[in-house]
């Protein structure tokens, strides 16, 4: 799996649309101060599925939309674009490309699509589950997030570590199970109330 491109639409700074294509050799974006090199980042962990405006920088979602210039008015929406290469398969679809994309309005609502076809937040959380690329995995280490681990509780610090090693997909799946046991567990012991009223 390989990140090709990004196209950012209207999302912060990025009023127009702008493709950033992730060619071989490539190492690094520079850029004087406050020209948007932090929020490339952003829309890759955006579009990855971040759901925390805060760790956005912003205060609530819709405030990743370019809010006007002095010489632009503001945008109703904004896209992000990730475009991957998966002829290796590594990510779990039957596709050799994989566009994952994801759009905010102003009111709030949100898009998000894998090749074209809607899907949920959910969906696109669990394609980049322990594949190292999820919105909090250990490939995206932003400003202060060295020193931030390096003080956090052992507890926290071991999130990282089962992403690492591969484990978060199956916590969440034994956490799903745990639930829907419980639910039948729950409509079980209805049933038997019935059946104890009828007799
Ligand atoms: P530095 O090198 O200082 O860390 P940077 O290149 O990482 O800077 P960013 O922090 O990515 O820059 O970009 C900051 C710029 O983005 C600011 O000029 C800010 O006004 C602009 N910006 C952030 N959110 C929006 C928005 N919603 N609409 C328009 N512009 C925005």
């Amino acid at each position: 799996m390989k990140l090709k491109s990004l196209t950012l639409n209207g999302f912060k700074s990025f009023a127009d649309k702008t493709k950033i294509e992730f060619q071989d050799g490539m190492t690094g974006i520079v850029g004087p101060n406050g020209s948007g090199k932090s929020n490339i980042i952003e829309a890759l962990r955006w579009a990855l599925g971040e759901q925390s405006a805060k760790s956005l920088r912003g205060g609530k979602m819709p405030d990743v939309i370019f809010a006007g210039s002095q010489t632009r008015a503001p945008l109703n929406h904004a896209e992000v674009e990730l475009e991957f290469d998966n002829s290796d398969h590594f990510l779990d679809l039957n596709a050799d490309q994989v566009v994952i994309s994801r759009k905010i309005y102003r009111n709030g609502d949100s898009d998000f699509l894998i090749n074209n076809a809607k899907v949920r937040l959910r969906d696109i959380v669990e394609l980049f589950m322990d594949t190292g690329l999820g919105r909090e995995s250990f490939s995206i280490i932003s400003q202060g997030k060295v020193e931030a681990i390096f003080n956090s509780k052992p507890q926290d610090r071991r999130v990282l570590i089962e992403e690492v090693a591969g484990v978060v997909k199956y916590k969440k799946e034994k956490q799903k199970a745990q639930q829907e046991l419980a639910e039948t567990t729950d409509h079980l012991d209805r049933v038997a109330d019935i059946i104890t009223e009828l007799r």
